[in-house]
């Protein structure tokens, strides 16, 4: 096994230390009450309401959601030129709103990105209409509960609140809700709101309440998660062409029997392992989560130099291997035309899920060298955008920590890469540290984002607005 392990370069053992301290369970003691005081719960529940029943489905566009949202701001005393409405020309209905809370300009501003679409949902697949918020059992049913309005409504009630207690935030605070995150929309909010209107956003500190994951187990409340980068995914075509001819003629250039030697090669390769500053403290947290030879393997994988059989051990599982390597596997295969004729096209579609940090062109060159075949040609079908992992900042680490402390004390915190991408992408690429973190406590064993059903539980969305508010107010204090 090839091994490419670097020393950890952004921290010194000391600090790397200082991290892991922040994952300490603390005395429930520090618990106090979690949810919002009642005005700022019923408000919360009313936000979430409103933003559920107003449908943003794609083709429905978000125009209508953002000038509500524009409203219940100018009702809590935002004015003018603190609130912008703004859609791409060609895209009328897919509008953003984008609010700023002024601080003293003591510190750069913080910006929150959520997204205000939702991915389709059809009335006939579930059991209540997705558009219409259901409490049922101790449950909020909606399209959008889980990804993510309930966050919308969670930070629009925490900055409404947050104005209503005339709080003056060291830098601004700035959120944005935005048009188009899901699926292949071409409107994207945060993309061409950081691209074109930079001012509007531009920040020192970006939170993403969608990168956020908190995994819960068994009814048991297991990790909060700080989402600190993404996997990017890029799509190649293969492809090889020959003259063809009789099948009663067969040639050694029969492009299938080419591109499948060179999919066997592909499938038995392993890019190199590298372990990211965010995975080895992934590791190191979440290794207290686990027991036996796991355990000891995950502690293992959190030191510089992990040893071939531990990284070896940790690669056989899928869910720990995509964390340290980048992959690429054959999706798609096509070739031939005619039973009695020679092919002379044969083509498969390679995606690969790149590790950030690892440059693109080296990995379609090593995806070249692996398949290892002259007749090949490899295109592009989707080429991807390189985002980078935002460092693991231990003063940011201890502030989410504190917080949480105070409400879930036997939940670690732990640094998260996604395997997917969200919009936080975006703003890394534009060169703004960007962390995904929210407290929507849901079931490992049964997540329903993007699926029927979708729903959160009602305690765990008041706890949500109330965590909001409290790491809101903790990052824009200084903390
Ligand atoms: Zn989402």
């Amino acid at each position: 096994m090839k091994l490419d392990l670097e020393e950890p370069t952004m921290f010194s053992r000391s600090a790397l230390a200082a991290i892991l301290a922040v994952f300490a369970p603390v005395s429930p003691a520090l618990a106090g009450t979690l949810t919002p005081p009642p005005a700022d719960q019923a408000l919360g529940r009313a936000l979430l309401k409103e933003l559920i029943e107003l449908n943003t489905q794609q083709d429905h566009g978000t125009t209508a959601a953002a000038n509500a949202v524009a409203a219940r701001l100018r009702a809590a005393g935002f004015v003018g030129q603190d609130i912008t409405v703004i859609a791409p020309p060609d895209h009328p209905t897919k509008g953003n709103v984008v609010v700023r809370l002024h601080g003293s300009g003591k510190a750069k501003p913080i910006l929150y990105i959520c997204h205000l679409d939702v991915v389709n949902a059809r009335r006939e697949d579930w059991t209540f209409d997705p558009f219409v918020l259901t409490e049922k059992d101790g449950w909020f049913y909606g399209r959008g509960t889980v990804d993510m309005k309930s966050q919308d409504a969670a930070t629009l009630e925490s900055l409404i609140r947050l104005k209503r207690e005339g709080f003056k935030p060291k830098g601004d605070i700035i959120v944005a809700f935005t048009a188009d995150e899901e699926g292949s929309g071409d409107a994207n909010g945060v993309d061409w709101l950081v691209k074109t209107h930079r001012s509007l956003v531009d920040a020192g500190l970006v939170i993403n309440p969608d990168g956020g994951e908190a995994g819960v187990k068994h009814g048991r409340k297991l990790y909060l998660g700080v989402q600190t980068s993404e996997k990017v995914y890029v799509t190649y075509r293969v492809e090889i062409t020959d003259k063809g001819g009789h099948s009663s003629r067969p040639t050694a250039a029969n492009p299938i029997f080419h591109l499948s030697r060179a999919l066997g090669r592909l499938g038995d390769y392993a890019f190199p392992a590298h372990v990211t500053e965010t995975v080895k403290l992934y590791f190191a947290g979440r290794s207290k989560l686990e027991t036996g030879q796991v355990a000891a393997d995950m502690l293992a994988m959190s030191r510089p130099e992990p040893p071939a059989e531990v990284v070896a051990r940790l690669s056989s599982v899928v869910e720990t291997n995509i964390l340290f390597r980048t992959t690429c596997t054959a999706t798609e295969i096509s070739g031939g035309h005619a039973e009695s004729a020679l092919p002379q096209r044969a083509q498969a579609t390679i995606q690969c899920r790149v590790l950030p940090g690892e440059p693109l062109d080296q990995v379609k060159a090593t995806l070249l060298k692996v398949l290892n075949d002259p007749a090949i040609t490899l295109t592009d079908l989707y080429p991807g955008d390189a985002s980078p992992e935002s460092p693991p900042s231990p003063k940011l680490l201890k502030t989410i920590a504190s917080v949480k402390a105070g409400m879930w004390p036997d939940a670690i915190l732990l640094p998260i890469m996604s395997p997917g991408a969200t919009d936080s992408a975006f703003t890394r690429l534009g060169g703004m540290p960007s962390y995904g973190v929210d407290a929507i406590w849901d079931d490992l064993d049964d997540g329903r984002a993007h699926g029927r059903d979708e729903r959160i539980g009602v305690e765990v969305f008041d706890q949500e607005v109330e965590f909001t508010y409290r790491l809101m107010k903790a990052l824009a204090s200084g903390g």
